[in-house]
């Protein structure tokens, strides 16, 4: 696998684009499917292998397409089998994935862009500020190199050579979820097209409902979604009301949760979804109360919904606490007493800082000018 800049990285490509591609190589655009069936399918990323290809459509290939994922800065191992991988963007920059085995489904979480704009006061991706937005073939490549590394444990565990049919066999990954560093609505351009790629049944064909988009409520790109894909949609919203979601997801001071909530149901009707999951974390004392329960029920009954409720991971610097497990117990009772459906969110990997919000990768902050502490002005992203 060669870094030349000229190539083309064919991660970064959906179907129709590879088509086309392959086609301004001299080939038939059909033959996009054969190379997704062996770069997906059986986790081949070399030319030279692909049987079924022609001899010199394969030396083109190599002269002008790579498939090229993230490189591995460091992999980290929980206790409890969740294992953390720090990727590289740049030279200096550096960006998390996180794998979450369970026993009956094993979960990916990638992320988006490095750093984030948005600066939620709980999180500590926003304290690292924004670097910039990951590529369609970074997105991707998430996915490629944790299916492959995690495949290659497998095989190390079982010692056993090579399975006869490469990364469909005993398949560790059957969730991606965009949960990671960053907000995938805000990178829209990149994000859409990566989605395609894991829908696809060429690519790592999985099913819409196995692919959760996580936002902090950007509306206007929740209706253009709409548009785009039928993925499953998480929303945090972690407040019942105005005055304290807007202090703790600044982006509501825009677009507000009545405003969001008419774009999640927009969007459910569009997708023929079954429902919107809200992510609502936990923090000691700010939205923990029973009232505030039985606000957010309100809100939400009578609606396709369903609340997850994250107890919040801590990290260095913050002044938020996470709610005791009965203020957690309590909260979810008061919402399934009103017939809202919660679960509560089993934290994985905090012995390793994997956990949901402790992501910071390591980000040059290049849009936030801040006075001491506080931001007073965001960049525009291109
Ligand atoms: N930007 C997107 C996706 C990334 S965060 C979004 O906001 O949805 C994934 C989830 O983790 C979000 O619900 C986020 O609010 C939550 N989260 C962030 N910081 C957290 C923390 N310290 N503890 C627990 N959950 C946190």
């Amino acid at each position: 696998m060669s870094t030349t800049p000229q190539r083309t990285n064919l991660l970064g490509l959906p179907r129709a684009a590879l088509g086309t591609f392959v086609e301004q190589l001299g080939s038939k655009p059909f033959r996009a499917r054969q190379l997704m069936a062996w770069i997906y399918k059986r986790g081949i990323g070399s030319f030279e292998g692909m049987s079924d290809l022609a001899k010199d459509f394969r030396a083109r290939l190599a002269e002008c397409a790579e498939v090229r994922t993230p490189e591995i800065v460091s992999v980290h191992r929980s206790a409890d089998g969740t294992i953390k991988w720090l990727l590289r963007a740049d030279a200096s920059q550096a960006f998390e994935m996180v794998f979450i085995p369970e026993s009956d489904r094993g979960t990916l979480c990638i992320s988006s862009q490095v750093g984030c704009v948005l600066d939620c006061s709980f999180c500590s991706t926003a304290q690292q500020g924004f670097n910039r937005n990951l590529t369609t073939a970074e997105i991707v490549g998430q996915v490629w190199l944790a299916a492959r590394e995690l495949e290659r444990g497998a095989r190390e565990r079982m010692a056993v050579a090579s399975p006869p049919d490469g990364l469909r066999e005993g398949r560790q990954i059957t969730n991606v979820v965009l949960m990671g560093m960053g907000e995938p609505l805000a990178n829209f351009r990149n994000v859409v097209p990566a989605l395609a790629i894991f829908l696809d049944d060429f690519g790592f064909d999985l099913s819409r409902r196995r692919v959760t988009l996580s936002t902090s409520g950007l509306v206007p790109q929740i209706y253009k979604l709409a548009e785009e894909t039928n993925v499953a949609l998480a929303v945090s919203l972690h407040a019942p009301d105005d005055a304290l979601r807007s202090e703790l997801v600044p982006i509501n001071r825009k677009h507000p949760i009545a405003e969001l909530l008419q774009a999640c149901w927009h969007y459910l009707d569009e997708q023929n979804g079954r429902s919107v999951t809200f992510e609502y974390v936990m923090l000691e004392d700010v939205n923990d109360s029973p009232a505030q329960a039985r606000a957010l029920a309100r809100l939400l009954k009578g609606h396709p919904a369903k609340v997850n409720l994250i107890p919040f991971n801590p990290f260095p610097g913050t002044h938020y606490r996470r709610s005791s497990p009965q203020a957690i117990q309590r909260f979810r009772d008061e919402l399934l007493q009103r017939g809202v459906l919660a679960t509560i969110r089993r934290t994985r990997g905090d012995d390793i800082d994997a956990a949901c919000g402790q992501l910071a990768g390591r980000v040059i902050d290049r849009t936030t000018v801040r006075l001491g502490n506080k931001v007073i002005g965001v960049a525009v992203q291109p």
